[in-house]
C-alpha cells in the first residue's frame, strides 16, 4: 500500500501528516514556521520533515504516492510556482514544485491553502453531500474556496475565491493587497485585536476575546457580532452570485463562538435574495486544524496517476 504526505504551511506553523490511501492519518509533525526567517531554511525544513517522517515510519520514497502542499498565498497550480506569500516575506515567483521535486525525488502537488481546506470540507467534512459550496477561512487573512458541481473552481489564473478582498465600501482603509476597503482590512485578526484594545484599554488576545464573549461580556459580543455582520454582508454577495448549497466557516477565528456565527447567519438570511437565502446553509467547518493537511492529501489522491 502507498501512503500520502499532506503538508499545510502557514505563517505560524508547518503541519505535516502521513496518510494512508483512505486518508486516515498515521503520523504527524508540527514545526513553528516563525523560526525560519529565510526562504531557503524553510524549504530545508520541509525537506527535513518529510525525510524524518519517512524514516521514523520505516518507509521508502517509493512507498509514497505523492506530497501535497497547501500554501498561504496565490499559487500557479499546474506549474507549482508560488506567486507570493502575503504573510511570509521573501517569497516571490518561487518554482517550489521544481525545487522540492529535485530535492525529494517524489511527486509534488500544491495549491492555495483555502482551496485545499474547501476541498477537504466538501469531500470529508461539514459540506459532505453538497455539490455547490463556498468555504471561508478566518485568520490573519481571510481566504475562501469555491466548489462548483463537486469540483474545485480555481479561476483562469488560479486565484479565485478571495473573499477577503471583496471591497465593502467605496472608500476606506488601504489593504495589503493594494485594494481599498477590502473586508480583510476591517475584520482581519489584527483589526479585531486593535478594536478590542481600544475598547478594553489594554492588549487582548483573540482567545481572551472569545472567552469573554462566551461569558456574555457585552463589548466582546459586540465586537464579534460587528465582525460577523461585515462578513455576512460580503457573503450575501457571494450567496446571491453563486447560489451555493452551503457556506462553511472555518479558521482560528471561527472558534469565536455564537456571537460571530449567529451574526453571520442572520445577516445572510436577512440580506440575501429569497431563493438563495432559503437554500443556503451556514455551517461550521468540521475538520478543524487538520483541514489543510487533509486537503493537501486529497489533492494528491485526486491528481496522482496510480
Ligand atoms: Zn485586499
Amino acid at each position: 500500500m502507498k501512503y500520502i504526505i499532506g503538508i499545510d504551511l502557514g505563517g505560524t506553523n508547518l503541519k505535516l501528516g502521513l496518510f494512508d490511501q483512505k486518508l486516515k492519518i498515521k503520523d504527524r509533525k508540527v514545526l513553528s514556521t516563525r523560526v525560519f526567517k529565510a526562504k531557503d531554511s524553510l524549504i530545508k525544513a520541509i525537506v527535513g520533515s518529510v525525510e524524518d517522517v519517512l524514516c521514523r515510519n520505516n518507509l521508502k520514497k517509493k512507498d509514497i504516492l505523492g506530497i501535497g502542499l497547501g500554501l498561504p498565498g496565490p499559487i500557479d497550480f499546474p506549474r507549482g510556482v508560488v506567486h507570493f506569500f502575503p504573510n511570509i516575506p521573501g517569497w516571490k515567483n518561487i518554482p517550489l514544485k521544481k525545487i522540492l521535486k529535485a530535492r525529494l525525488a517524489m511527486e509534488i502537488f500544491m495549491d492555495n491553502d483555502a482551496n485545499l481546506m474547501s476541498l477537504a470540507e466538501q469531500r470529508l467534512g461539514a459540506a459532505r453531500n453538497f455539490r455547490n459550496v463556498f468555504c471561508v477561512t478566518l485568520g490573519t487573512g481571510i481566504g475562501g474556496g469555491i466548489i462548483l458541481e463537486g469540483r474545485l473552481y480555481r479561476g483562469s489564473g488560479f486565484a479565485s475565491g478571495e473573499i477577503g478582498h471583496i471591497p465593502i465600501n467605496e472608500s476606506g482603509p488601504r489593504c495589503n493587497c493594494g485594494g481599498i476597503a477590502c473586508i480583510e482590512s476591517y475584520i482581519g485578526n489584527r483589526r479585531i485585536m486593535s478594536a478590542a484594545a481600544k475598547i478594553f484599554g489594554k492588549k487582548i488576545t483573540l482567545e481572551q476575546l472569545s472567552q469573554l464573549a462566551k461569558k456574555k461580556n457585552r463589548p466582546a459580543c459586540a465586537i464579534w457580532s460587528g465582525a460577523g455582520k461585515k462578513l455576512g454582508i460580503a457573503l450575501t454577495g457571494v450567496v446571491n452570485l453563486l447560489n451555493p448549497d452551503c457556506v462553511v466557516i472555518g479558521g482560528g477565528v471561527a472558534n469565536a463562538g455564537k456571537a460571530l456565527f449567529e451574526s453571520i447567519k442572520n445577516t445572510v438570511k436577512i440580506r440575501a435574495m429569497p431563493v438563495q437565502a432559503a437554500q443556503v446553509k451556514i455551517l461550521k467547518a468540521k475538520l478543524g486544524d487538520d483541514a489543510g493537511m487533509i486537503g493537501a492529501a486529497l489533492l494528491v489522491k485526486e491528481s496522482a496517476h496510480y
